[in-house]
């Protein structure tokens, strides 16, 4: 190891940034997550620097003296002009501090890492500058492995240090804080659930009992499809994982990031039929978490979006099993960004809707009269193989045949395609594309753009002539 890590006390101290502009306005963001104060030398602070020493973050020095590196804690050199920076470090080695020249390495006593911060669990990475990418790599692995309430349970830990040392016999510590950091308490603060972490370790201080590790299941949004869509708590539970549950839609690519020993169980929901009926569903998930297992419910896109989680939701309340949602990327955001643009346009459309095309069995069919209005873009989900019922009751409704359509199918995957035509059109160009399933069709109807006469609902429009003259 040419370098060797450390941990800097930072407490009672200060830390001196030499410079007033971006490099050192890098290192005061860093270091203002330290208890250190923070002394920014320089005549001139660019707006961010200005505004640490405003709020009380930080004081300026205008004027460098020896001074002010006297038993520093850490001293950043970042003036941007060479002959400087060689200056500065000089004065600042005269003062015996350690120093940091950006971009410098060979005036560097020592170098910054990249940081997993959990205070006060921190994580410090370096390649000794051979590797940065690989760094980065790395810092993205710990940052889906560590849970971002594992600072949280570290910090209660250590106030409960003296207390355990009371309590629980040397021999028998180790085995505690096992527990504390590899059961139930951790499982419980990851899901946010803080206040029953600190009454199970309380409980086991008191009693003497360790709360066994709990079944739980996790209704986790699977995105759309690419694997990078997945968010960092998604991609947590998945490593964590003792059996996963999913559907057809999720994307082989997303289950690739389980854990290799997870148990994977395709349940096989097809839009509109079940090769799994729910109920079935329902019971294997919740005895799977009776058996103590960590199970993983994993859905398209949101959970939440078209994703029956209510169903799931209330078979473990029932059973008493705790249940968290993750949420996704859902189809429609997926979809507008593949299309290049937003879901909502100031002044053009100032509400989304999502609806689905496939309802229950046995209900009427989607009142898309009521859902579109001027000013929304409409989402709709399962909806290819009812296009046709779709666009004909629009236009039974007195609902623009111009409107415009785009769908998406695949979005986010290598057989993502897209088209683009008028509500008139759609149904013979998704049949002329061949667009299948999972597909997302987004009608925009832009403020402004032609209402109806006679639907009140569309307020006061041009003639149904006119309209007709415009239709495709
Ligand atoms: N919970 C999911 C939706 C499940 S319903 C979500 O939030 O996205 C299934 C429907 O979602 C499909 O019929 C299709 O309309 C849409 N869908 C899911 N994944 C998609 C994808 N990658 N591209 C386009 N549409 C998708």
């Amino acid at each position: 190891m040419k370098t060797f890590p450390m941990f800097l006390q930072m407490a009672g101290r200060h830390v001196v940034i030499v410079g007033g502009g971006e490099q050192a306005a890098q290192k005061a963001r860093l270091m203002i997550k330290t208890e250190a104060r923070l002394v920014l030398v320089a005549p001139e602070l660019d707006p961010e620097l200005a505004d640490l020493v405003q709020q009380g973050r930080a004081e300026q020095v205008a004027t460098l003296t020896i001074d002010v590196f006297r038993d520093a804690a850490l001293v950043f050199v970042a003036t941007g002009c060479v002959g400087l920076d060689y200056a500065v470090h000089a004065l600042a080695k005269a003062a015996g501090a350690l120093v940091n020249v950006v971009d410098r390495p060979a005036l560097c006593d020592a170098t910054t890492p990249s940081l997993v911060d959990r205070d006060p669990v921190v994580v410090a990475i370096s390649t000794e500058g051979t590797a940065p990418v690989l760094a980065r790599q790395i810092k993205s692995q710990m940052e889906s492995l560590l849970e971002p309430a594992l600072g949280d349970l570290a910090a209660l830990a250590g106030r409960l240090r003296p207390e355990v040392a009371r309590q629980i016999p040397r021999s028998e510590r180790r085995f505690f804080w096992d527990w504390v950091f590899g059961g139930s308490p951790r499982q419980a603060m990851a899901r946010g659930a803080a206040r029953e972490a600190a009454s199970m370790i309380k409980d086991a201080l008191a009693t003497g009992k360790l709360a066994p590790v709990q079944g739980a299941i996790a209704l986790v949004g699977a995105g759309p499809g690419a694997a990078d869509l997945l968010t960092l708590r998604a991609l947590r539970l998945l490593q964590e994982a003792d059996v996963i549950y999913y559907d057809r839609l999720v994307d082989p690519a997303v289950l690739e990031l389980a854990r290799r020993d997870a148990e994977r169980v395709f349940v096989g929901k097809e839009v509109g039929a079940c090769a799994w009926p729910q109920d079935r569903i329902n019971a294997v998930i919740v005895a799977s978490a009776r058996q103590g297992r960590k199970v993983v419910r994993l859905k398209s896109g949101d959970p939440g979006v078209f994703g029956r989680v209510s169903d799931e939701i209330a078979a473990a309340r029932a059973a008493g099993i705790p249940i968290e949602i993750v949420p996704g990327i859902t189809a429609a955001s997926t979809a507008a960004a593949s299309l290049g643009r937003g879901l909502t346009e100031r002044g053009v459309t100032d509400r989304v809707m999502l609806a689905t095309a496939t309802c229950k069995p046995g209900d009427p069919d989607p009142d898309w009269a009521g859902t579109l209005q001027p000013g929304t873009t409409l989402a709709v989900y399962m909806g290819v193989h009812k296009a046709e019922q779709m666009v004909d009751r629009c236009r039974r409704a007195g609902i623009p045949m111009t409107l415009e359509v785009d769908v998406v199918s695949h979005a986010s995957t290598a057989r993502e395609q897209a088209i683009s035509c008028s509500l008139g059109a759609l149904v013979v160009t998704l049949a002329r594309r061949g667009i299948a399933n999972p597909a997302l069709m987004l009608v925009r109807w832009p403020k402004g753009c032609p209402t109806v006469a006679g639907n009140p609902r569309h307020g006061q429009g041009v003639t149904q002539a006119a309209l007709t003259g415009l239709a495709v």
